[in-house]
Formats: C-alpha cells, structure tokens, sequence
C-alpha cells in the first residue's frame, strides 16, 4: 500500500515513515526542508515540495497515486504563531487546503492528519474529551482548528475518510537512536532541557511559577513519539477497514508539570544544571491533559512508552549522539 508523509523529513513525520517502512508499506515523503532533513528520511523517496505550491504537490500525488495520505507538514511552535500568525495560516491552513486539492485530483479517499491539543484552549475539565469545547488561545491552535473545519467540509461534500489525530506534549525519539527530534530554533520544553544537559545551551527557563498548579508551573501530557505514530497506523488501518471519519485525542491521561520535567531530565542526565524563573509565556494555557479512551477502544492504541523516563531516556541519547557527529 502506498502512504505518502507530508512533512516525512521533520521530527514526527520522520518516525512514522520508519514506523511504515519497517511494516513493509510504500512510502514518499514530501517535505519542503524548512525544519526536515534528508537524512531523517529512513524509508522510500522525498521530494522537495512545499505545501503551498500547489502545481508541484499535485504533480508528486498524481504520480505517485497513493492510497492514503499522512499530513504532518507544518508550523508548530506557539510563540512563533503569536508573532507571526499569518505564517501560521498560510501553512496550516492553505497548505492543508492544497493538500486536499490535490488529493481530489488524484482521487486519493483517506487522510491522516496531525492536529494538536491547542485547538482546546484553556480547557473547562481535565483530562479533556475529544467534545469538549474547542477555542483556541493561540494562532498555532487556530491554524489547526481551520485546516481540521476544512478537511470535516471537504470529508462532508466527497466522502474521503479522515481520522484527526490532536497530539498533547509529543517528546523523545525512536529507542533505536536512528532518528530525533532536531530543531533549528528549539522551543519545546523536553528539547530544551535536554540540550541544556548536554551543554548546548546555558540554562533553561521556565516560563511562569504563578500558575493555580501543584508547583505553580504549566502542566502537560508527554507523549513518547513512536506511540504516537503507532496511533496514526492503527487510525489508517482503522478507516482502510472501513471504520468511521473521527477525531481522536492522543496522550497519556497524565499530566507532568514544568518542574517535574525539568528535575527529570537533571536525574536522567545526572547533571544538575541552572534553573532560571521567568514570566509567563503568551498563549500558554495552564494545564492539558488528554482523555485518550476513543483512542483506546476505537483505534484499539496500546502506548508502549508510558514513562517519562523513558521518554527522556530516548530524547537525550539522541541528543548526546547528534552532537557528537
Ligand atoms: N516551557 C518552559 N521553558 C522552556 C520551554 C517550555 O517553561 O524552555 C514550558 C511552556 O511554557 C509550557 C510547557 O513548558 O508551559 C510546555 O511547552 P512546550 O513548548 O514544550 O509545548 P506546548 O505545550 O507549548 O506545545
């Protein structure tokens, strides 16, 4: 079966086409290289083509005729959203858009796609259901909500099967240690602390300890990257079986906040490295935390790595192997 991964050089893309090649499916990656890298890319071919030109994605998608396609290319940093939100829109939103196009010309009748947890905003109950109300507090969580409005019209009016995926906090790296997370300006929190522990930066931050939680500080729900793309497969084989168009939330159901992470890390990594406090940062919601049981009893998900530990585990040794390249 043919797959094609959009944003297949990137950080999660790259995982699940390892996930796909190694269980014998047909993969292209399409990447426009702006965070991926070719050498990420363990399975099949990439082109180099940018969501938003829309003659060279509809050229890749008649040629290669895929079955399904996996859709994680995009822009995925919130503080970035909120100085730049049209960059925002125009990737998620009019990327994702294209995407569709030119899936209809291929005549392509299943979608994958990787939404977040921000389209939540400042959830009214914790852990949050896939119902809960939806309103965004960022552009990030906006740009996503748009692109999944657009795919639930487009499923609507064409009958394509879509199953949209609302990550929590996705951290780690494959246990192997052939692929991980690489960022050129990092910003998530288990990134960031782990190349502090490895002296790549000085210190971390941590941005806001006046929030009503334990600890004063944002808590979240980590998710392990390779339990993650196991839900994209079984969501793909799920509507390949002929299982309902959904939406599902992918986390652990459990909640970490930013202290517990970063002492974490410094008991991982045994070093003991500096803690700075800084202000709240814009369009930070105090807590998520996923309700994950759709997930669960639809798509019949077993997270495997259910650990913080192991999740920061995989996330430094990949960090201490890539430096020293
Ligand atoms: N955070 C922090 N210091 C950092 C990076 C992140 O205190 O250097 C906090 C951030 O404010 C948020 C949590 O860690 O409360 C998770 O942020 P991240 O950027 O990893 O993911 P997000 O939840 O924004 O998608």
């Amino acid at each position: 079966m043919r797959i094609l991964v959009t944003g297949g050089a990137g950080y999660i893309g790259s995982h699940m086409v390892k996930l796909l090649g190694e269980g014998g499916y047909d993969v292209l990656t399409v990447d426009n290289l702006s965070e991926g890298s070719p050498q990420f890319v363990l399975y099949g071919a990439l082109r180099v083509v940018d969501l938003l030109n829309f003659k060279a994605l509809e050229e890749v998608l008649l040629e290669f005729k895929p079955h399904a396609v996996i859709h994680f290319a995009a822009k995925v940093k919130v503080p970035e959203s909120v100085k730049k939100p049209l960059l925002y829109y125009e990737n998620n939103l009019m990327g994702t858009v294209n995407l569709l196009q030119a899936m209809e010309r291929a005549g392509v009748k299943y979608l994958i796609f990787s939404s977040t947890a921000a389209v939540y905003g400042i959830p009214q109950r914790m852990p949050v259901k896939e119902e809960d109300p939806t309103n965004p507090i960022n552009p990030y969580g906006w740009s996503k909500l748009f692109a999944e409005r657009a795919i639930r019209d487009y499923s609507y009016s064409t009958g394509i099967k879509y199953a949209i995926l609302r990550y929590f906090n996705v951290a780690g790296a494959d246990p192997e240690g052939r692929i991980g997370q690489v960022s050129k300006e990092p910003t998530h929190l288990i990134l960031r602390a782990v190349k502090v522990a490895t002296g790549q930066i000085p210190y971390i931050e941590v941005f806001g300890a006046d929030y009503n939680t334990s600890d004063g500080t944002c808590i979240r729900d980590y998710v392990h990257v390779m339990d993650l793309c196991e839900a994209h497969l079984r969501a793909l084989e799920h509507l390949i079986a002929g299982g309902e168009s959904d939406v599902f939330n992918i986390g652990y159901g459990r909640g970490y906040t930013v202290l517990e992470v970063i002492n974490k890390v410094k008991e991982v990594s045994k070093v003991d490295f500096e803690v700075r406090y800084a202000s709240r940062r814009e369009g930070d919601p105090p807590a998520l935390v996923a309700d994950s049981t759709k997930a669960k009893e639809i798509l019949q998900w077993k997270p495997k790595y259910d650990d913080l530990e192991f999740i920061i585990k995989t996330a430094l040794n990949w960090e201490r192997k890539y430096i020293n390249r």
